[in-house]
């Protein structure tokens, strides 16, 4: 069944579908609504309220249409709601008119004003609301309505279904699991709350049931994977540890020897690192590729942006290179010839360390003897991705380092299939971020704050949820507080806007200002790369925090407070949000990534989509543990029974995994 053969799909419709990856039927269904609006029909009363209420009315009367200005018109009519008359208007809808007969059955909402007996209505709909009507809401599409997409959709299920469900038999009968497409027709179009979440958790169970067998059976088979055995000369590594200009914290040593083990055993390295923003992974992966060298192997280190590609090859070469170690950088912006080059030393083994982006996967370029690879901040990468580089070496040695810090029990079950060393523990010296929770209307006290950290040459982060302005979400712009700063400032300080729409040779190129310094104030949206270190920045002020959940709030603040210097972080929200309050007490990334998961009730309208490698469809692992952990429980029994041998659809799925490990 293609899209386009579906009615209501034009042209335009499909080319924002591709746009949103939703390129068949399967892809239109599992594009699940992430909410649901609750529509119950009021009667109203002589209360005064400013409430928006939804009501179901008979038009009385005939109604009349005055246009008032070129793009503006207004119809009236009377109408009759649980046996009361009263008056209706609402903007712009003339060309309802012509269906709005005496005797029509309408369904309004809007506002009631008691005193004028006047109802101004938002929205007008024909019909009639039954008791209660539960309306799925999807994430926008561009250019597509939700209550197109809605129709579309509902189109979509008139169709043979005839999915794939990947539920066992044995665990369909131990929950008495509904039917899959039944549990599709009713997540998108719902008749009542109960059926709504028998159909739900049977589609989270699944989703998190096939994720998990992935993840139980990359360990089963990798357990027993084994690797050349590295041989290393320890004392070269202590001479390297002992000589960097710091003290590497016991985390960060614990972590190395921990790679090291892995290194000198037969045992192939799988290895995640996980540490907080600024806990100093970057030197943990310079000694694991350092010992890597002198095993005899060549090293790569993948970067999810050119920016931090190249801020890791700039700090590794300067520790390494005069030891006599030959390190390259390979980006997508180099010239063609550049990276011809340096392919070339690569395969003639002339190269010992290759740090870069993504063009690292470039498919003409073979190592000579890779023996260990590093992907930074890994959930940015697709699996896919990361496996490609993995297939570049005989079996290399692998570490992923990630800065999301999740709870221990949630890691040890995405990350299942690897080991894991934490960094807990901060560089010595490091201060606390002191961080506030202030009004907008205390802005000045932040301003003038920020004139002071300037008069010290240092530098200043801002971040906005958006760019433009949206008339659906009255949010900070990054363009109206560039406004706000220039006016404040009076135009001396300099200051720079970066955000996800500018080409990258120019985010580039405003990035690169801001780090040597030329740019005071960076006033960005949340693009700012996790890794970026800019030792002078001391300030970082979030606007509309309770946008943010409270990691993607720690992530961002973690920009600053990358040197002994008093950082400051200020979080700027109108309303009194008291998940925020536990920023204000604590520095610790796990700590907080608990109490996040303890606040899982609140919308976290950025975070929550921005939660990195777990692109769930449906589950949401902050709100489905329970459900993850049942279904761990049944995914380890049942590869253990190894049953999946005999269901077409897993042989399927082992076969994908098996080619791309
Ligand atoms: P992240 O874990 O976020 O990748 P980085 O590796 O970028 O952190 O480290 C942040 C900064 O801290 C770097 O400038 C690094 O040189 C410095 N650093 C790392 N370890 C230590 C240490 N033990 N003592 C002092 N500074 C350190
Ligand atoms: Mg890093």
């Amino acid at each position: 069944m293609n899209l386009q053969n579906l009615k209501g799909v034009g042209d335009k419709t499909l080319l924002s579908f591709y746009e949103a990856n939703i390129y068949t039927l399967d892809d239109l269904l599992t594009y699940y609504p992430y909410r649901y609006q609750i529509l119950i029909p009021t009667v109203l009363d002589n209360k005064i309220s400013d409430d928006t209420v939804i009501i179901n009315a008979i038009v009385s009367d005939i109604s009349r249409v005055a246009y008032i200005k070129k793009n503006l018109n207004v119809l009236r009519m009377k109408v009759i709601t649980n046996g009361k008359l009263i008056s209706l208007v609402i903007y712009n809808r003339a060309y309802l008119r012509p269906n709005l007969k005496i005797g029509q059955k309408i369904i309004a909402t809007g506002k009631y004003d008691v005193h004028k007996n006047l109802f101004t209505a938002s929205n007008l709909k024909f019909g009639e609301l039954l008791e209660k009507q539960i309306i799925p809401v999807y994430h926008s599409i561009k250019n597509i309505k939700n209550a197109v997409l809605e129709k579309i959709i509902k189109e979509g299920l008139k169709e043979a279904l005839d999915l794939e469900d990947y539920i066992p038999q044995k665990y369909l009968e131990k929950y008495h699991f509904i039917n899959k497409d039944e549990a599709m027709r009713v997540v998108h179009q719902p008749n009542n709350e109960e059926l709504l979440n028998i159909a739900r958790n049977r589609l989270i169970y699944e989703e998190l049931f096939l994720f998990l067998f992935k993840v139980q059976y990359l360990k089963k088979i990798k357990v027993n994977e084994e690797t050349i055995i590295k041989k290393i000369d320890k004392n070269l590594i202590n001479d390297f540890i002992n000589n960097l200009p710091f003290k590497l914290t016991n985390d960060q040593l614990k972590s190395i020897n921990e790679g090291l083990d892995d290194f000198t055993s037969k045992k192939r390295m799988n290895r995640l690192l996980l540490g907080d923003v600024g806990s100093g992974k970057t030197i943990v992966a310079t000694v694991l590729l350092y010992a890597n060298f002198l095993a005899g192997y060549q090293g790569a280190f993948m970067a999810p942006t050119e920016l931090l590609a190249t801020q890791h090859y700039d700090s590794i070469k300067k520790l390494l290179e005069k030891l006599g170690l030959k390190v390259e950088l390979l980006i997508g912006s180099m010239t063609k010839k550049n990276k011809n080059d340096i392919m070339k030393k690569v395969s003639n083994n002339e190269v010992d360390i290759l740090i870069g982006t993504h063009a690292i996967l470039n498919e003409n370029l073979s190592f000579a003897n890779l023996g260990f690879v590093i992907t930074d901040e890994q959930h940015r990468f697709g699996v896919n991705q990361r496996n490609i580089l993995q297939e570049k070496g005989v079996k290399p040695d692998v570490l992923f380092m990630s800065a999301t810090p999740i709870p221990r029990t949630y890691a040890l079950t995405i990350y299942g299939d690897m080991d894991t060393s934490i960094i807990k523990e901060k560089p010595n010296g490091r201060k606390d971020i002191i961080t506030c929770v202030k009004k907008e209307s205390e802005l000045k006290d932040v301003l003038y704050k920020v004139l002071e950290e300037i008069k010290l040459n240092h530098q200043i982060y801002v971040v906005a949820p958006m760019i433009l302005e949206n008339e659906d979400m009255p949010l900070k712009t990054v363009l109206s507080l560039k406004e706000k700063f220039d006016s404040a400032f009076h135009g001396k300080v300099p200051t720079e806007v970066l955000h996800g729409k500018l080409k990258a040779k120019e985010k580039d190129e405003i990035m690169n200002n801001f780090k040597t310094g030329q740019t005071k104030i960076l006033i960005s949206t949340t693009v700012i790369e996790v890794g970026v270190d800019v030792p002078l920045a001391t300030m970082m002020i979030i606007f509309n925090a309770e946008r943010f959940g409270l990691a993607t709030l720690h992530q961002l603040r973690g920009r600053v407070g990358r040197n002994d210097m008093q950082s400051y972080c200020y979080l700027i929200c109108n309303e009194d949000v008291k998940r925020l309050k536990v920023l204000e007490e604590s520095n610790d990334g796990f700590y907080i990534s608990e109490k996040d998961f303890e606040f899982r009730g609140e919308g976290d309208l950025f975070g929550e989509r921005q939660s990195g490698d777990m692109t769930f469809k449906i589950a949401d692992l902050r709100k489905n543990y329970d459900v993850l952990l049942k279904a761990l429980d049944d995914v380890k029994e049942w590869i253990d029974s190894e049953e999946y041998l005999k269901v077409t659809s897993y042989v399927k799925i082992i076969e994908e995994l098996k080619f791309n490990n």
